[in-house]
């Protein structure tokens, strides 16, 4: 008989992501997996340096075992601890069908089975502030700490990319990691009770190979923009599986639409309806008198989260492919705002700044009050991803911008690179062409989705006959 796969810490970090990734990784080899992206080696490799960087400092020391052997690994993690070492780095700890590779275990003051003094753990991070992953993943750590000193630490802490460190109670989340354990194991001992939902963070899963064909085989409702896994749930449960079924779903009162709300249903149908047309339906609305977005510029930046650094700011204006595309480089942090505000003051002093997301808004916020910057700046933004997604249903499911680029235009939102890249091509001898490529081509697309979804709305009038309500857009070309 073979011996079920340990659960790890990983497990439980991917389980808050996705459950079904959870499952994927309990019962399938790593080779199924596909390869990481450049740049997703390169964000893989910043966090291993920072975390070797961080621990030089403390003087840590680390288990050492043959490749694998983690009972041998829990052994020399015992000595360790017995001898009262300071920090110990990548521990292993063993526990039932439980494995944990904690980043730090540090000594503090208090009785246990070890002497006058035990353990609390610290996991070392590169994202800026903490997340209910992150916590769940050190409680596990704690809980399978608590066996080998013989209590459990009362706090935890997760160090974030300034090297602050986060700490939290162990005893506010042992029982929702408990719940996730218990999950686990049912998903290990039967992965069949997983399946796929397409979400947001597919696009940089290393299973969406497997799953995104999955889903798009079997014709699944998560396809449909606006679906949730609990309407997915209602509506499998009276009879209504697939797409098609979706498309023609014409439920006679509330038992037969699962009680679901009718405007829930009317909404869901035209996604199903825009998928199996392949091209978005544009929204009719009502145009706003004080709508100014004609004359607005469209505004872009591409960042490296990680250094919070803006690489490259653009600008095009008039918001449409022969507007004049602007382009500033910033080499330091200190150049990023007079970049901004150079190619800012470039504009007509009233026009919209449209932007897409939270990005833009984020980077200034976080800069205005240093700079003293001028309030009206930040009062012209308009969120174009906003618009954009209540102005259409698209024919699948839309995330970011590299979504509604695919599914609303039918170009490939990846052919000048991806985004996530820019903090890698900063590094290269080529990187100022290809920020500079990606940035231009980012601002095309932005202008031809507004051209053909925003600008596409009826004027009031027609808008509020019903039988307008919805117009097809331009199929995207295959
Ligand atoms: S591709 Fe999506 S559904 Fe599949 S495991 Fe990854 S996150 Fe989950």
């Amino acid at each position: 008989m073979t011996r079920a796969r340990s659960i790890t810490g990983t497990h439980v970090y991917s389980y808050v992501k996705c459950p079904h990734l959870a499952a994927l990784d309990l019962s399938l080899p790593r080779s199924e997996r596909r390869p990481g992206h450049e740049w997703e080696e390169f964000a893989k490799q910043r966090g291993r340096d920072f975390e070797a960087q961080f621990v030089a400092a403390l003087g840590v020391q680390a288990p050492a075992y043959p490749e694998r052997d983690f009972a041998a690994g829990a052994a020399a993690t015992l000595a360790l601890l017995r001898a009262g070492t300071p920090y110990v780095h990548q521990a292993v700890l063993v526990g039932d069908d439980r494995l944990g590779l904690p980043d730090l275990l540090r000594k503090i003051d208090g009785a246990s089975d070890l002497g006058d003094f035990h353990y609390e753990v610290l996991d070392v991070k590169t994202s800026g502030r903490m997340r209910g992953d992150q916590v769940l993943q050190v409680v596990f750590y704690a809980q399978l700490l608590a066996q080998v000193q013989g209590r459990l630490p009362s706090h935890g802490g997760i160090v974030l990319k300034d090297g602050r460190e986060e700490r939290f109670r162990i005893a506010d989340y042992t029982a929702a990691c408990d719940e996730v354990l218990a999950d686990l194991r049912r998903l290990r001992d039967d992965p069949a009770r997983s399946r796929p939902f397409l979400q947001g963070g597919c696009s940089s899963c290393h299973y969406d190979h497997r799953c995104l064909p999955e889903l798009t085989a079997r014709g699944d409702l998560s396809l449909v923009a606006g679906m949730s896994r609990g309407a997915r749930a209602i509506l499998e449960g009276v009879g209504c599986r697939t797409v098609d079924d979706l498309a023609a779903f014409h439920p006679e009162g509330p038992r037969a639409r699962g009680h679901l709300d009718t405007a829930v249903i009317r909404r869901l149908r035209r996604g199903a309806e825009a998928l199996r047309a392949g091209a978005p339906l544009v929204e009719a609305r009502p145009k706003s008198p004080n709508e100014r977005l004609g004359q607005g510029a469209l505004v872009h930046v591409l960042t490296d989260p990680y250094a919070e650094r803006a690489l490259a700011i653009g600008v095009l204006h008039p918001a449409t492919a022969d507007g004049r595309f602007a382009v500033a480089l910033p080499a330091e942090q200190d150049d990023e705002w007079p970049a901004f505000e150079r190619l800012i003051g470039e504009l007509p002093a009233r026009a919209p700044l449209l932007h897409f997301g939270p990005t833009l808004p984020r980077w200034v916020e976080g800069r205005a009050y240093a700079h003293e910057a001028d309030p009206a700046v930040e009062a012209r933004f308009v969120d174009l991803q906003k618009r954009l997604t209540g102005a259409a249903v698209y024919p699948r499911a839309v995330f970011d911008l590299p979504d509604l680029v695919r599914f609303g235009l039918g170009r490939d939102p990846l052919r000048a690179g991806h985004h996530g890249a820019a903090g890698l091509w900063a590094q290269q001898a080529d990187g100022s062409e290809r920020l500079r490529a990606k940035l231009h081509t980012d601002l095309l697309d932005l202008a031809e989705l507004k051209a053909r979804i925003l600008d596409a709305a009826m004027p009031v009038a027609e808008a509020a006959a019903p039988a307008a309500a919805m117009a097809p857009a331009a199929k995207p070309p295959a």
